[in-house]
């Protein structure tokens, strides 16, 4: 049995709480802000007393090493230490104070490790203060930022997230350097962030994939004129069309069955008054399935149906995808360490897939890879009003516990 101190992932929880909070419960930690800043050099700290060979990586992920008699490629674990703006007190930040846990309580309970095991605090994933970062700290780690994102990439004040860098001491010129080629296996503990596991009353989720990601961005042209003296017929309508479309893209989802998603989350009508129909609407569309065959089927299907309805109706549909992440499925070794973990821990679980993009789907390229879900209070996340049970906390972080030690020893 793997003992985890409650109260210091209590203690660790409100004590990383307070570095950017906001409200009562809540979290602004935008990545390079002082908050961010005061966070890293917190688990910094933590770390050196849970007896890791502490360094800070070239875009500011913390890493915690404990090496392993036998060297080797190393078995890693962590998550992001930013939020979303605001956001709450768990998302990210319940996976990094687990790896550090995690790798304490191995050390305490028993000893130095075969294998070397690391906890990082990856230094942003959630795009709040730039856009256009996708998960900077996981790209990092797998060689995945180009050199002129570093100019290129802005906050809303027009900051480069290059300067940024710079202003907190890290020089964007080193980022390759925080490039591993030397991780073997990665597990993210993280909160749900939706209503399974709660509905299904248990406290853990081990992770076989991470869904698929598209987004389009559609344009529909049609024509504007009076929305009294046009009559209905011979009418090119675009907002119209978009309705249609809406019902019908969303029914492939909804047909496919779960866990198909479909989401039209923005509309931007030109010109946008209230008598007069629109010359132009371009809409978004979020469209997931963590299985790669089931998902391209299901985008084919959408987009025919958005081509046939506007030739229909006499309009012109064009789109862009600016987000296309494939499904990144478990790794099945990695899979079953945490499912056996979870029995010999007697924590009740259930395999699933993650609906929501996290680092782990980057590191997937280059090391073997799984996730460890814990409950969310209501499904909620990315609000103030996130919220997991310490005692979900500690279930999840001893089926990541014992998966190491599985692995590790
Ligand atoms: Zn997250």
């Amino acid at each position: 049995m793997i003992d985890v101190d409650a109260g210091l992932v209590e203690r660790l929880l409100l004590e990383l709480a307070l570095d950017g909070a906001f409200g009562e419960t809540g979290v602004w930690r935008t990545v390079y802000s002082p908050e961010w800043v005061a966070a890293q050099d917190r688990v910094s700290g933590w770390m050196e007393e849970a007896g890791l060979e502490v360094h800070c990586d070239p875009v500011g992920s913390v890493w915690g090493t404990l090496e392993g008699s036998e060297g080797g490629s190393v078995i890693a674990t962590g998550s992001h230490v930013d939020s979303q703006t605001p956001g709450g007190r768990y998302d990210g930040a319940l996976g990094v104070i687990a790896g550090l846990v995690a790798l304490r309580t191995l050390r305490e309970q028993f000893g130095t490790p075969g294998r070397t095991l690391a906890a990082v605090s990856l230094c942003e994933e959630e795009a709040s203060r730039f856009h256009a970062t996708n998960f900077w700290g996981s790209r990092a780690i797998v060689g995945g930022i180009s050199p002129v994102e570093t100019e290129q990439i802005r906050d809303r004040d027009g900051v480069s997230i290059g300067d940024a860098m710079k202003a907190v001491g890290l020089d964007p010129e080193r980022i390759p350097q925080a490039k591993r080629d030397d991780l073997d296996t990665w597990i993210e503990l993280h909160i749900e962030q939706g209503p399974i596991l709660e509905d299904e009353g248990l406290p853990v989720g081990v992770v076989d994939a991470i869904t698929a990601i598209r987004h389009y961005v559609v344009e529909l042209r049609g024509r504007s004129d009076h929305a009294g003296a046009r009559p209905m017929q011979g009418r090119l309508d675009p907002m119209a069309g978009v309705a249609e479309i809406a019902t019908a893209v969303i029914g492939v989802a909804l047909e496919n069955g779960p866990p198909a998603v479909t989401t039209i989350g923005r509309v931007d009508v030109q010109p946008n008054l209230p008598s007069a129909v629109p010359d132009q609407v371009t809409f978004t569309l979020d469209s997931r399935h963590p299985d790669q065959a089931t998902v391209n089927a299901q985008h084919a299907r959408q987009e025919e149906l958005m081509r046939e309805i506007a030739e229909r109706r006499g309009l012109e549909i064009s789109w862009t995808k600016p987000l296309d992440l494939p499904a990144s499925p478990s790794d099945a070794t990695v899979v079953a360490a945490l499912e056996q973990a979870a029995t010999e821990e007697g924590i009740p679980f259930r395999r699933m897939h993650s609906g929501a993009g996290h680092d782990t789907q980057n590191i997937a390229r280059i090391a073997k890879t799984a996730m460890v879900f814990a409950r969310s209070k209501d499904g909620r996340s990315h609000t103030p009003d996130e919220f997991t049970s310490v005692e979900d906390c500690v279930a999840a972080i001893r089926v990541l516990t014992a998966a190491l030690h599985r692995l590790a020893y």
